[in-house]
């Protein structure tokens, strides 16, 4: 009888900590009711690593009334699973859709594992998405997030490729929800959608936005690009909620401001370096000087010198 009891206290104390997304020091990820039918599991902000096991960023589940669409799962198969089991706690309901913003796989590698227990379930992304991680962005991101968090395992062969393309200005009505699509051409990347959610006002920037960390700005990018989007939201009726790709979501100005601040001093200094025919580095530290509220976030350092570089090189193209 005793070994029965010890034998189910074990049992259940092992289903609890299988059953909890338990990610060390950043502690358990849960998805948070933020508003209605709206949930949201913020990542921890930084660089993709073996503590972190590759989760950063923010997936978010829209409960409709059959089922569950999702807008960005995750960054590979294996942690896909566990949030998977995060997202029965809040539902029972089937995953039915999923959103990628972007090409970046941090973002939507873990619908692996959405799409292998909802084998039906539709991915959308910019048609341009598709065809550039087919072409090999894909393995190009398999390749980054593996060497840094070492836990890609089952996570391609084949990707969780998106097989509907939308574009700008498409309205998707999926189970009685509506979601607006915005694309600009070329912000974080050339392959974004920026999505409001009409039920919750909630708008998703992806990685147009990001809050306590710096991701890279690759060869498809635009800063100049990125500030105008993030400009333009600033210009449009107000929504509820802002969700970024990497980091806390809430109101519009705490935090879509802080991430504009720095991409402006960014293209000001290269500004600076581009009358003063200086290199990017040189203006470094009178750019960091203007940007004392950032310099915690992760990569702050080392992400300020390589923006500053490509904020140079969008001038003098658009100088010549
Ligand atoms: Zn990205």
């Amino acid at each position: 009888m005793k070994k029965t009891l010890l034998s189910l206290v074990v049992m259940g104390a092992l289903t609890i900590s299988v059953n909890a997304f338990d990610l060390g020091k950043y502690g358990e990820m849960k998805f948070e009711n933020t508003n209605d039918n709206l949930f949201i599991m913020h990542g921890p902000a930084m660089n993709p690593s073996k503590d972190n096991e590759g989760f950063m960023n923010n997936p978010s589940i829209i409960e409709g009334e059959h089922g569950l669409i999702m807008i960005d799962p995750g960054g590979n198969y294996n942690v896909g699973k566990k949030i998977l089991a995060e997202v029965g706690k809040i539902s029972k309901k089937p995953i039915i859709a999923i959103i990628d913003t972007h090409k970046h796989g941090d973002h939507w590698f873990a619908g692996k594992a959405m799409k292998e227990k909802y084998p039906d379930v539709k991915i959308y992304a910019l048609q341009h998405m598709i065809d550039v991680s087919k072409a090999g962005e894909a393995q190009k991101w398999y390749d980054i997030l593996e060497r840094l968090s070492g836990n890609l395992s089952g996570t391609d062969k084949e990707f969780p490729f998106p097989e509907i393309a939308i574009k700008n200005g498409d309205v998707l009505n999926i189970d009685g929800q509506t979601f607006y699509i915005y694309s600009p051409k070329r912000a974080h990347t050339d392959t974004d959608v920026v999505i409001v959610h009409t039920q919750s006002k909630t708008m998703f920037l992806g990685d147009n936005l990001m809050k306590n960390r710096l991701g890279g700005f690759d060869e498809s990018s635009s800063i100049i690009g990125n500030i105008k989007l993030i400009e333009e939201v600033f210009e449009a009726p107000e929504l509820t909620r802002y969700v970024p790709g990497h980091g806390p979501s809430g109101k519009r100005k705490e935090t879509l401001t802080p991430y504009l601040t720095y991409m402006k001093a960014v293209i000001e200094g290269a500004k600076v370096a581009l009358e003063e025919d200086m290199e990017a580095y040189e203006v470094k530290e009178q750019v960091k000087a203007k940007l004392p509220n950032h310099q915690d976030w992760d990569e702050f350092d080392s992400q300020l010198s390589k923006h500053l570089q490509k904020a140079l090189g969008e001038l003098e193209q658009l100088d010549e």
